[in-house]
């Protein structure tokens, strides 16, 4: 904290030569750090812990009341004198909106600042829908929660669309989501329809950012996020920030060869890992050997808790496949933490015994307590947390 103080005491100093709107700024953005952590503060502890002499603490506080990011929250014990008045911290005051496409519909959000989920929409779509309908769709959910949150546009910061396959994140267009049906699709003309700003993130990227701000691997700099749904998707922080390539296609574990000229994919290519550990993958082999075509996993998994021996066979199969790609990406990025959604992470029971077994197990080189493979926490709203995140990251650049 010490130097913290030092350094904005010197910014304050620098304030006298620089533009004072930017130190204005500049200073408020600590000062909204310092209550979004803290949550409660006086005027005197936020001087003390910033370093900011009293009247700029006094004139950044103004400022953030009138914006409404803070508020007046009753008075401390005196220390001798007047009661000092308590200023808190707002998270109602500015809202952002997750849209998430998957193949059974489209799913709406409205987040506070603490992003938790305030409004929920689900509405079915069915698969190769029309570009004009999925933006009907986006726009007339956003402008339902608008209308029944009672607060003005200008709290919310924009809108953040998580959609498996690539996306273009400068033009805001799916270039392509085959598992969707969805070619350069360009979701611009949101941002016109909505009056909001418009971001757009692969769907698994938007997990690993919203497991390392939020979730299960909160402030962790390396960080595998691998969604196992009825594909592979994976998004990878590296060094503290989202890895995206040289062409924005970094990331494709699901594509990695674990067989060589094995199963056929999707991609054209054989023997990729997510031909081997998708869950539908799991649940079709499971289906064709027990005859049963309406096995789900929680039937799959009932069965392997009674030792059934086509579960248990089929299951050593699947964890060995997981465990060769798993040891492949330790071996390859060194992570903090593997964080594994998805529907088969509610089952973590089964599966991280068998993955810390499997991976770690006879390696000399990698040891567990290296690398945690974790189940997700959040899993269901990863993805849609990890979109409403887009926007919602830009707070810090509307203060002004
Ligand atoms: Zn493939």
């Amino acid at each position: 904290m010490q130097k913290s103080v030092e350094l904005n005491r010197a910014v304050e100093a620098a304030g006298r030569l620089l533009d004072q709107n930017s130190i204005k700024l500049a200073n408020r953005k600590v000062i909204l750090d310092l209550l979004l952590q803290e949550r409660i503060l006086t005027k005197q502890e936020i001087s003390e812990r910033t370093g900011f002499s009293f009247p700029t603490v006094s004139n950044s506080i103004n400022s953030l009341l009138q914006q409404g990011l803070a508020r007046e929250a009753g008075t401390a014990d005196s220390t001798g004198g007047r009661k000092p008045k308590l200023i808190e911290f707002n998270p109602n005051s500015r809202f952002a909106f997750g849209v998430t496409i998957q193949g059974q519909g489209i799913r709406v959000v409205r987040t506070n600042i603490d992003m938790q989920i305030v409004d929920d929409l689900e509405v079915p779509m069915r698969r190769g829908s029309s570009a004009a309908a999925l933006i009907e769709t986006i726009c007339s959910s956003v402008s339902d929660m608008i209308c029944r949150s009672g607060t003005s546009i200008q709290n919310f910061l924009g809108i953040g669309v998580a959609v498996s396959g690539y996306v273009n994140r400068k033009a805001i267009m799916i270039e392509a989501a085959s598992n969707l049906g969805l070619k350069n699709v360009s979701l611009a003309s949101l941002a016109d329809r909505t009056g909001l700003a418009v971001y757009i993130e692969n769907e698994a990227n938007a997990a690993a950012l919203a497991e390392q701000r939020l979730g299960i691997a909160q402030g962790m700099s390396n960080l595998i996020y691998i969604s196992i749904t009825e594909g592979v998707g994976s998004g990878m922080i590296i060094d503290g920030r989202l890895y995206m390539g040289a062409h924005n296609r970094a990331g494709e574990l699901g594509h990695h060869t674990v067989v060589p000229g094995g199963r056929i994919c999707s991609c054209g290519k054989r023997g990729c890992w997510e031909r081997y550990v998708a869950e539908d993958v799991l649940l079709n082999d499971y289906r064709s050997v027990t005859g049963n075509d309406g096995v789900g996993l929680e039937e799959f998994f009932a069965d392997l808790s009674e030792q059934h021996p086509q579960a248990a066979e089929l299951w050593e199969r699947y964890v060995s496949y997981l465990v060769t790609g798993l040891h492949n990406i330790v071996a390859i990025y060194d992570p903090h933490y593997v964080v594994i959604g998805g529907n088969i992470a509610e089952y973590p029971q089964y599966l991280l015994p068998a993955l810390m077994k499997g991976v770690f197990g006879a390696s000399s080189y990698y040891q567990h307590e290296d690398t945690y493979i974790l189940v997700s926490e959040l899993n269901k709203d990863a993805f849609i947390l990890g979109a409403a995140f887009l926007p919602m990251g830009t707070l810090h650049a509307r203060l002004g």
